[in-house]
């Protein structure tokens, strides 16, 4: 615990008590759990998991502490969201005062002032026109609340028929059943039936045969997005009410978009009247050197979703950002009473407003929305070192974001970088793995020594990999 937060006294709950001792950074933790059984863990192999913990008790600044005292570094940012990195105290102290002011106010028909703050902040962050927000409690809410704006703008312009959703393969857009149905990772469908009906999916750019270890944006690939015609072609422009693509397709393993492809996308939107949503869950909030990647890109679309470095990770929230004409058209259409049939009971709840806040404050005080563009040269140049590596097929990088992308084992997809990532751990850094890709994207306060260890560790575990 930062040390001058008031401690107060330890309390007589056990597990409680735990939470008050568990975070003196670099010391073994005295209190592993005596028992996992319960904990259904997400996203997780369980088992192996269970056999084999990973325990994190602590978190500073680019540092985790592990439960057996070892210092970790955070090369992921926890999940691409603590932006500012850990532990900041503007925004622990926020959360308490807000915490200890006002814990909760109802959403529905009721406000409170950290709420309108805070949409204000983020609208003023975002491409002129695109400054109306909607809060929620993750990228997946975020997601399905863009899409149900999407439908409810069609519908409020007399154009109800267009309940159709344009995704990308490959794309991840969270795990809520609209965000299963518009993102392209068959895995996350697999289990879960037939899903939300009537979505079609653009090809994904990835395309290492002409494209691998490219600098920044690839060069080919623009010509991927004429798909969106095909479809168009195939069930009428009348029947689709928008296209979801990430910028930057994060999850999958860090797909940069072909130049002139997010243009592409734009203009054949305009054409045949889609909207274009940027799901920027993970591009949002200096991620690649802008506070969105949009304004990097200078590709606008018509919503916009957030969530992770909104709150810097600290406290659960999501937001989707709308062009004024939709909220305009759906709320000024509507008769009176409530314009909108959406909501969720922790929607702008009072802590997460005030952890977005001070992260906001934060983020513009140490000029961390534009840091990984002045990054860039430097870390693209660390991870396109690895070329030449064993059995690297690719580096990727932008902003402070990055992936090596490893040749898979012969029918294990995934083995090989698995085993990079529980390495990386056991040598005291903290990367992501997805697919075969270790994924990068550490805090945006990381230094060139941090990135010097990211890169010598790597090396040093990739050498030592079968
Ligand atoms: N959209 C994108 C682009 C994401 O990367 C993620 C999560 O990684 C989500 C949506 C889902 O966010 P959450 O896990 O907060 O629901």
């Amino acid at each position: 615990m930062t040390p001058d937060l008031a401690a107060p006294p330890a309390p007589a709950d056990p597990a409680l008590a735990a939470l008050a001792t568990l975070a003196a950074p670099g010391e073994p933790s005295p209190d592993v759990p005596s028992t996992m059984d319960a904990l259904w863990m997400p996203f997780t192999a369980n088992r192996a998991f269970k056999r084999a913990p990973r325990l994190l008790v602590a978190a500073e600044g680019m540092h985790y502490t592990a439960a057996d005292g070892r210092r970790i570094l955070d090369a992921v940012a926890g999940l691409w969201c603590v932006n500012a990195g850990h532990g900041r105290r503007p925004i622990v102290e926020a959360i308490q005062r807000q915490a200890a002011r006002l814990d909760f106010a109802p959403p529905f028909q009721m406000g409170h002032p950290a709420a309108f703050a805070l949409a204000e902040r983020v609208a003023a962050l975002a491409p002129a026109g695109l400054d109306r927000v909607f809060f929620g409690n993750s990228g997946s809410e975020a997601v399905d609340t863009a899409l149900k704006i999407a439908l409810a703008y069609h519908h409020a312009r007399g154009e109800p028929g267009r309940t159709r959703f344009v995704g990308r393969e490959r794309g991840y857009h969270g795990v809520g059943f609209g965000g299963l149905a518009i993102g392209g990772i068959p895995a996350n469908r697999r289990q879960f039936g037939a899903g939300l009906a009537g979505c079609d999916h653009l090809p994904h750019t990835h395309d290492l045969a002409r494209n691998a270890f490219s600098q920044g944006q690839p060069a080919h690939g623009a010509e991927l997005a004429d798909a969106l015609e095909e479809i168009v072609a195939r069930h009428g422009a009348e029947t689709i009410a928008a296209v979801v693509v990430e910028p930057v397709a994060g999850s999958t393993g860090v797909l940069l978009p072909p130049v002139g492809y997010l243009e592409r996308l734009r203009a054949l939107c305009d054409r045949h009247g889609l909207l274009l949503v940027f799901d920027e869950v993970i591009t949002g909030f200096g991620r690649v050197g802008a506070p969105f990647a949009t304004r990097r890109f200078g590709v606008t679309p018509d919503l916009l979703t957030v969530a992770k470095g909104l709150t810097n990770g600290a406290v659960p929230m999501g937001a989707t950002l709308v062009r004024r004409e939709i909220h305009d058209t759906v709320v000024q259409g509507a008769a009176d009473g409530i314009e909108l049939f959406h909501g969720y009971t922790y929607s702008a709840h009072p802590l997460a407003c005030a952890a977005g806040l001070a992260t906001l404050a934060l983020y513009e005080e140490e000029g961390l929305l534009t840091r990984a563009r002045a990054m860039e040269p430097l870390w693209s140049e660390a991870l396109h070192g690895l070329r030449g590596l064993p059995h690297v097929i690719d580096v990727r990088a932008m902003g402070l974001v990055g992936a090596v992308e490893l040749a898979p084992r012969d029918g294990r997809v995934g083995a090989r970088a698995f085993e990079a990532f529980t390495r990386c751990f056991a040598e005291g850094v903290l990367v992501r793995q997805t697919g075969d890709v270790i994924a990068l994207s550490p805090p945006l306060i990381v230094e060139e020594s941090h990135v010097a260890q990211l890169v010598e560790t790597l090396a040093r575990v990739l050498r030592a990999l079968a």
